[in-house]
């Protein structure tokens, strides 16, 4: 007994030296793909539910990797988030979003808001501040246009720092929204204290509508709370008409999700914009 167990004690700290081993790969594969420019940027549509148009995108990184093909966030935004690369992948992002905002602009598409997203440890240790101000003189993209997207836990995190942060660069114009609402901290006191332009109501409470009653309070209520704290209300991952109805009828404003489209390269985000300047 005692051998088996001191070959699983082998086995297994074997298997973690693998595990660790794979880590250092990627992040030594990730900082490669960054400077070789494999990483590159998807637009989702965000809809005005009322009217049924287009009026911003929401932007999402993807790393097209020569082998692998395209590598989804969630397998390298953690590891950038633990190693610091989300700074240069953000930069990156951002910079990448407000050149092809303007292009956009420049080539006489309506003017639309696109929303990035923003890393808790980019407001913890980058000069987020300086880096958009920057970016948006540097790409002559309005500011108006631009809409940042942090997490709740961003936010309460770095509470101080983050209230000097939203409103220098609100001063500015830039747009702030809370993403995943309601899946990070219960207390909704601190909703108050931070300028904030949009709610993004999570996915997970769409998914079940309309077969979980639950859900569907906790989404009304948020539209309900949003609108008395002077917020716009987006849905994300809103897939089926029965979701898009229910949010239609409890007045809220926006939402995205593959009912109307996923995220799309940034030619055919432009091709289906122009579809509806003509329709
Ligand atoms: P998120 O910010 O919550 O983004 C929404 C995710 O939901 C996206 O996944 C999007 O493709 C997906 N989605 C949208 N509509 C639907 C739908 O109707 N059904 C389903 N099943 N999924 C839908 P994606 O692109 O894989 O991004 C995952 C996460 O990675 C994002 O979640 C965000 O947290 C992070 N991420 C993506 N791009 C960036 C970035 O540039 N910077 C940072 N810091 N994080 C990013
Ligand atoms: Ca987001
Ligand atoms: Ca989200
Ligand atoms: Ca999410």
């Amino acid at each position: 007994a005692k051998d088996a167990g001191r070959g699983c004690f082998a086995y297994f700290s074997e298997d973690l030296t693998i595990a660790a081993r794979e880590r250092i790969a990627l992040e030594t594969r990730l900082r490669r793909a960054i400077e070789q420019q494999d990483l590159c940027i998807f637009f989702q549509p965000q809809v005005d539910i009322a009217g049924g148009r287009i009026v911003g995108a929401e932007v999402l990184v993807r790393w097209q990797d020569p082998v692998d093909g395209l590598i989804p966030p969630l397998r390298f935004i953690p590891i950038a988030e633990e190693t610091g690369l989300i700074l240069e992948i953000g930069e990156w992002v951002l910079r990448e979003t407000c050149r092809q905002g303007r292009q956009w602009l420049d080539a006489g598409l309506p003017p639309l808001t696109l929303a990035v997203n923003v890393s808790p440890y980019q407001f913890r240790r980058g000069d987020i501040c300086a880096l958009v101000t920057t970016v948006l003189a540097e790409t002559g993209f309005p500011p108006t246009l631009l809409e940042l997207e942090i997490t709740e836990s961003g936010l309460m995190e770095n509470q101080e720092n983050a209230t000097a942060i939203l409103n220098s660069l609100r001063e500015q114009g830039v747009r702030f929204a809370i993403d995943d609402f309601g899946t990070g901290y219960s207390s909704l006191a601190y909703l108050k204290h931070f300028p904030l332009d949009v709610l993004k109501i999570d996915k997970s409470f769409i998914d079940d509508i309309p077969f979980h009653q639950d859900d569907m309070e906790i989404a009304a209520t948020i539209v309900a709370m949003g609108h008395i704290l002077g917020f716009k209300v987006l849905a994300e991952g809103v897939e089926t008409a029965a979701q898009l109805a229910f949010l239609q009828e409890k007045g809220c404003d926006m939402y995205q999700g593959y009912i109307k489209s996923k995220p799309l390269v940034a030619s055919e985000f432009a091709e289906l914009l122009r579809h509806q300047q003509h329709a």
